[in-house]
């Protein structure tokens, strides 16, 4: 078990809210909050630290060679200048030209849309020669983490108690969204974030440097990017090359802009130094970066919630929409292209909730949250003034699961109506965008505010591209079909309409999907300014359609945000009540906000009398390559592997290529690409995956059988540059 101190300071801390909400370094702010005098050891072992947390958490005791100053301080250089977030996954800044190493599956997207039959970077890999080579990823956004500020009492004061569940979402909503407009107003170029630490109780104002020009470098092919494919996804041991790389780049005077072939490279404050020497069982390592979400601190009812409704339900659903994916790709390269970065999304999503299913189960989640409930009550019950305060919270937040899970069939289906039709999706996001854009700015959902309708648009252009008509009609059919057999769908009266047409849903899908004109990228630009009523006058089904059910589209949103208002303040008293229960324990769930997690290079035992150890090597990818998929390996990775060809390379202890490593940090998706340094903080691996007990990490950490997955960086470098000859790029990476 590792050294550590009370996670109820860090709660305490990030509970205590301040008025003023100016910028400031780490120590100012820590000072504000709370007196250090909390600290105290205690048992822990799991942690996505805030980067509020540095100083607080004993990082020499977890083996960090570095003060709290050196990873993060807004006012000096410091690591946390060479970490980036990439879309909705970390990346690391390894040269002064602003390159960035991140995943294969993270830059997935810009590989794929680059793509064609003819020039295939998915399955023969890319290399830019030059920059003027590299390919423009206008989907991609790249932010770094400035500064920070803890804004609870601003966020909270649009409350009120009397305020219904919905409108206290949407005065909260609302007044997060004027603290980021008033922010980047301040701070032009930079991006503002108000992101909630503590549900209904803290709310944390971060800034970040935000670039809009981002492009492909070098991709390997996907042989290596996706060794083992689904297969061995979410499982170690691994022989995956699940690495790439991007760009970033400014305007010529160094300010964020959007794509400009006039545009320059990113000079980062400070990139990472990488270490071509790697790691060994044993050593300490730490990650930083941007983990998605968490859901650790919720009850036994909404673990029932995802148990028995949500996660079985996307693995249905999303098994079968690959399978119509993948067998409408068998036979058409093009198509393929088209569907995979989709079903590489879903597969990833399906799997890991088939091992969420296994380790909820295993782990006996819902029982350890039921005895913690259990005990919390007790503790209630034990005094007339917190009895009468809490004494019916848990019972509120199990009525609000029991209902989701009531409807959860049916509304999720509805929702997939829209999503999994390719032409849907669009016609819902022009519809639903023309009718928000008519609001004032700050009264609209938000892909639809001013400041985020170019990215959104760029978006469903680029989705155009991926649609296909067969799919999207089989999709459709599909969709129908379960909302068939499905109570309550015929209550619905636009639904009813549809699925008792008499044309038959066959016929009716085919059609709108023949008919609609959403895979027309002239027609879908033309609609971006056009009102609701225009585009219903165009006459294109799909759009006459998403119009027709977009009232019960409107009405479900409207319910999730009563929902969402009903469990952030039924979940703020709950956290304050179980603060007082348990005294430790508590670290906010994971929101996408820049974190720190600590473990060691360690072997792991998933099941009994089983012990897996934590480096894989050149041999043992060998061995696993059979010549069919998943498991083909790239001629020139063989010829030379065969030739000893290491370039110094090999690990010193294993005599070869080391591939990918385990270790015990706590991550979840987000913390994909993020760099795994080594105690001096240099660069040694890049994360990319979690063990398939892991997948459980969401709910619970544990120190049995929570280990991450990273691609070591001899692998890197050995492929990149020995195997691939881009050389210019190791270099680059290692001369700085
Ligand atoms: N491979 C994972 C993902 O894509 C990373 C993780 O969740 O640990 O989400």
């Amino acid at each position: 078990m590792s050294n550590c101190y009370s996670l109820l300071a860090v709660a305490l801390r990030l509970l205590c809210t301040r008025a003023d909400s100016g910028f400031m370094g780490i120590s100012g702010f820590m000072g504000l909050l709370c007196s250090v005098g909390l600290l105290a050891p205690a048992r822990c072992d799991e942690g996505m630290f805030p980067i509020s947390e540095l100083a607080n958490i004993g990082l020499k005791n977890r083996g960090i060679e570095l003060t709290a100053d050196e990873i993060f301080n807004p006012q000096a250089k410091s690591i946390v200048d060479g970490i980036c977030r990439v879309n909705g996954c970390t990346g690391s800044f390894v040269s002064n030209a602003g390159l960035i190493i991140t995943n294969h599956h993270c830059a997935f997207d810009a590989i794929q849309k680059a793509s064609t039959p003819e020039r295939d970077l998915l399955n023969d890999g890319f290399i830019a020669q030059t920059l003027a080579d590299e390919v423009p990823a206008p989907n991609y956004t790249v932010r770094i983490t400035e500064s920070y500020a803890d804004v609870s009492a601003e966020v909270l004061s649009a409350t009120s108690p009397e305020m219904g569940y919905s409108d206290r979402t949407k005065s909260i909503d609302r007044r997060k969204k004027e603290l980021e407009i008033q922010a980047e107003k301040d701070n032009p170029g930079m991006r503002a974030e108000v992101a909630e630490m503590f549900v209904g109780k803290t709310y944390v104002l971060f800034l970040y440097t935000y670039l809009k020009d981002v492009r492909l470098v070098f991709a390997p092919p996907i042989s290596i990017g996706a060794f083992g494919g689904e297969l061995d996804n979410w499982e170690w041991p691994r022989h995956t090359g699940d690495y790439s790389f991007m760009r970033a780049y400014t305007a010529p005077d160094g300010k964020p802009a959007e794509y400009s072939p006039n545009n320059v490279p990113y000079v980062p404050k400070r990139p990472l130094r990488v270490q071509p020497k790697g790691i060994d069982e044993g050593d300490t390592v730490f990650l930083l970066g941007y983990p998605g979400r968490t859901v650790r601190n919720r009850t036994e009812s909404f673990i029932q919630y995802e148990q028995n409704v949500r996660l079985p339900l996307i693995v249905s659903l999303y098994s079968w929409q690959i399978a119509e994916m993948e067998k409408a790709g068998a036979k058409d390269r093009a198509v393929a292209i088209k569907h995979s970065t989709r079903i590489k999304s879903l597969a990833n999503v399906e799997k890991r909730s088939r091992g969420q299913l296994i380790g909820l189960q295993r782990a006996k989640i819902q029982q350890q949250r039921a005895d913690r409930e259990t005990k919390l009550k007790a503790f209630i019950a034990s005094d007339p003034v917190k009895y009468s305060k809490y004494a019916l919270l848990l019972d509120q937040i199990d009525m609000v699961y029991s209902e989701m899970s009531k409807k959860g069939t049916l509304e999720t289906y509805l929702r997939e109506l829209r999503t999994a039709p390719r032409a849907l999706a669009i016609a819902f996001a022009l519809y639903d965008g023309a009718t928000e854009r008519a609001k004032p700015d700050l009264e609209r959902e938000a892909p639809y505010m001013d400041r985020n309708w170019s990215q959104s648009t760029q978006q469903i252009k680029l989705d155009v591209g991926d649609r296909d008509q067969a799919t999207d009609a089989k999709m459709l059919l599909g969709m129908l079909e379960l909302l068939q057999s499905t109570p309550g769908a015929q209550d619905i009266e636009p639904v009813a309409r549809v699925l008792n047409s008499s044309e038959g849903l066959n016929k009716l899908a085919s059609s709108v999907m023949e008919n609609t004109k959403l895979g027309d990228l002239e027609f879908v630009t033309s609609c971006f300014n056009k009102s609701p009523q225009e585009l219903i006058a165009s006459g294109d089904p799909a759009l006459l359609w998403i119009a027709d059910l977009y009232p019960t589209y409107v009405k479900q949103r409207d319910k999730d945000k009563e929902r969402e208002g009903k469990l952030n303040q039924l979940y703020g008293s709950l956290i304050e009540i179980q603060r007082l229960a348990e005294a430790s324990e508590f670290l906010p769930d994971a929101n996408a906000t820049l974190r720190l997690t600590v473990g060691k290079v360690e072997a792991y035992s998933p099941i009994d009398a089983i012990v897996k150890k934590p480096i894989t090597t050149l041999d043992g990818l060998l061995e696993k390559t059979t010549g069919q998929e998943p498991y083909v390996t790239p001629v020139p990775v063989l010829e030379a592997a065969r030739a000893k060809r290491f370039a110094g390379l090999e690990h010193p202890r294993l005599k070869t290529i080391p591939v990918a490593f385990l270790y015990s940090t706590d991550t979840t998706g987000g913390n994909s690409g993020s760099p795994v340094l080594n105690a001096k903080g240099e660069l040694v691996g890049v994360n990319f995956d979690r063990a398939f007990e892991a997948t459980i990490n969401d709910f619970a950490w544990n120190q049995r059988y929570s280990r991450s997955i990273g691609v070591d960086v001899r692998y890197v470098l050995w492929i990149t540059g020995e195997v691939f000859g881009a050389k210019h790029l190791v270099q680059e990476m290692l001369s700085k």
